[in-house]
């Protein structure tokens, strides 16, 4: 399939011919369509290298309201090289798309910095998860309109002790949103986030 098949905008199409992607991997075949057209919950079984970054980014710019300056979507990842880097390809995803921001928050860098950032109003956060309850905790991330959560690399998360921050990023989340769970192992700690915190998710695997 092409992404045009699989649902996306000629603006996010662009984006992604700019930067030589012609063809979707499998993962992004398979989660693309799956966001796009549902509000179920997602469970990926997806190790990097899949693109899996693409896969649960570009589904999500997709359907952001840049009307709006809320913070739409929250994506967790464990360390602040891949929130840079996750961010880093959601700017050029969407760089066609008039409007639209994304920011990276995360420890050891100035937080004066990212409240300043986060107060023009950012579309999609993608945090540490200490430094994003840090910015909770502030009040200078609200996260009540988030249509959309991602648990990038939740079995990393996890194992780094990140247990107290997902949940407390959770609690402050509406209950009406769609959760994308995305790891390379499913430990039970991994199994037991799903199980609290999605309800039925989707399958799917690279
Ligand atoms: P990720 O698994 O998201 O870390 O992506 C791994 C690498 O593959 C990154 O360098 C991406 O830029 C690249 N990539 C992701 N999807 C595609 C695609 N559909 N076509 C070509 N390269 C891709």
């Amino acid at each position: 399939s092409t992404f045009m098949e699989l649902g996306l905008n000629s603006n996010i199409i662009k984006a992604l011919t700019d930067l030589g992607y012609e063809n979707p991997t499998e993962i992004q075949s398979k989660s693309i369509p799956q966001v796009l057209n549902s509000k179920e919950d997602l469970k990926a079984f997806a190790q990097t290298g899949t693109g899996k970054t693409a896969a649960f980014s570009l589904p999500i710019i997709e359907q952001i309201d840049t009307k709006s300056k809320d913070t739409q979507a929250i994506i967790l990842s464990p360390t602040r090289e891949l929130a840079i880097q996750i961010a880093k390809n959601i700017a050029e995803f969407s760089k066609h798309i008039d409007g639209f921001r994304t920011a990276a928050v995360y420890g050891g860098s100035n937080i004066e910095e990212q409240i300043r950032k986060l107060k023009k109003g950012v579309h999609i956060v993608v945090g540490t998860p200490g430094r994003t309850v840090d910015l909770i905790n502030r009040k200078q991330l609200k996260l009540s309109n988030v249509k959309w959560l991602v648990l990038d690399e939740a079995d990393e998360m996890l194992n780094m002790g990140f247990k107290d921050e997902l949940d407390k990023v959770l609690a402050v989340t509406p209950k009406e949103k769609q959760t994308l769970l995305f790891s390379a192992t499913f430990p039970k700690e991994v199994e037991s986030i799903a199980k609290n915190y999605m309800h039925k998710p989707v399958e799917i695997s690279a």
